[in-house]
């Protein structure tokens, strides 16, 4: 028997670990002092009324001999495929519930994508980026080049010269640095995947962030993507479904490659190595796209806005360098005084007693940026601000 070699490329994340037991030796060192932590990347808030009312009345379905349900289609209820389609009409992109796939979460899809794919092929990442586009593609033995974000692209990397690539991972809103893109500039890598035969991985799960309209939300909302886009999208920031798990992908029909139709591959996949979603946690998800769903959706969303703009007034106030606070809900800032990500960390934790994320954990070109989140309270997060105010 052999393991999976490929393993041992994987570089150990030690971001979240040392980040801890910093924290727990500053806990034990100054049992009195009080932390605020705006190093998260999970919701704080609970999921909506609407939400919480339709899963009970989906279990007790799940309790009547009639209304009772076994295992449900491997693509997900029509219910819900239908919600997710109009949802994404009225926002300008047109796609149909055939190529709507209900997912446990984004994380699962963006791993899982990969079987569809041969291995040893070119694969672009943003760096920074989230991490488990990068893992994920080691695991599998690809070939991974990094599309440069830095301060100078204001962390947008577009299309570079001429190299040939298989697979390139678009995140807007991004998380670490909250970034978008704007319509033309996705347009360029549309046309750029579409040239080059690759295949767009389009990972939405902050769209909902996304309050300018002219802003777009969906990379099918874009000329051209039906040919070279699968989007990954999620529930999970959108509607506090971290812990209840659900999102989708989309895979036009127009999609194909080698040959073959990807989203038929996609379903054979699926109906080979997942049997669906739980139905309450459908009905539960679906409760997310009525209109009382958007708006009790919408005004936890409000909450974390006001804070991603309580941080990014105070960053301008204090004339440090930053992405994101709009759209999206992280703060990408350039550490003060030339410190590396690090130093900025042990500052924030020793002398202000905040917690954030070095960004050098999220890529090369993290280094010297950190990454704040709006996903505590109201409280925490101005009580924070002004901490680093009365230092800076
Ligand atoms: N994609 C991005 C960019 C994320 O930041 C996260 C979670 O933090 C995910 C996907 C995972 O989402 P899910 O909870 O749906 O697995």
């Amino acid at each position: 028997m052999r393991v999976n070699k490929n393993y041992a490329s994987l570089k150990n994340n030690y971001l979240f670990a040392t980040i801890s037991s910093k924290v727990d030796e500053f806990k034990s060192s100054n049992p009195d002092k009080k932390l605020i932590y705006m190093g998260i990347g999970d919701i704080t808030r609970p999921l909506c009324g609407a939400v919480v009312d339709e899963l009970k009345k989906a279990v007790e379905d799940m309790a009547g001999p009639k209304t009772f349900k076994g295992y449900g289609p491997y693509q997900g209820y029509d219910f819900l495929r239908n919600c997710v389609c109009k949802y994404y009409n009225d926002h300008g992109a047109k796609i149909d519930p055939d190529e709507v796939f209900i997912s446990d979460g984004a994380k699962s899809d963006c791993a899982n994508m990969l079987d569809i794919f041969d291995n040893n092929q070119i694969i672009l990442i943003p760096d920074p980026v989230y991490p488990v586009y990068l893992d994920t593609n080691v695991m599998a033995g690809n070939k991974v080049i990094f599309a440069d974000a830095t301060e100078e692209n204001n962390f947008l990397p577009l299309p570079k010269g001429d190299l040939d690539v298989d697979v390139i991972y678009i995140c807007s809103p991004n998380n670490p640095t909250g970034a978008v893109y704007d319509k033309k500039q996705l347009k360029l890598w549309v046309d750029y995947a579409n040239e080059k035969g690759a295949i767009i991985l389009f990972d939405s799960a902050y769209e909902a962030f996304i309050d300018e309209k002219t802003l777009p939300r969906s990379i099918f909302e874009i000329q051209g993507a039906r040919t070279c886009a699968i989007e990954i999208c999620s529930l999970s920031k959108t509607a506090g479904f971290t812990g209840t798990r659900c999102g989708f992908t989309i895979i036009p029909k127009e999609l194909k490659r080698d040959g073959n139709i990807v989203n038929n591959m996609w379903m054979r996949h699926q109906t080979t190595s997942f049997n669906g979603v739980s139905y309450i946690i459908q009905r539960g998800a679906a409760a997310v796209f009525t209109e009382i769903g958007q708006k009790q959706v919408g005004e936890n969303l409000l909450y974390y806005k006001k804070n991603a703009e309580i941080i990014s007034h105070s960053m301008d106030e204090m004339k440090i360098w930053y992405t994101g606070g709009k759209n999206s809900p992280y703060i990408w800032l350039k550490c003060p005084n030339s410190m590396d990500s690090w130093e900025f960390f042990d500052l924030l934790l020793n002398d202000l007693n905040i917690v954030g994320t070095p960004g050098s954990g999220f890529g090369r070109n993290g280094q010297g940026f950190f990454r704040l989140t709006a996903f505590g309270t109201h409280q925490d997060t101005i009580e924070a601000m002004k901490r680093l105010k009365s230092f800076i």
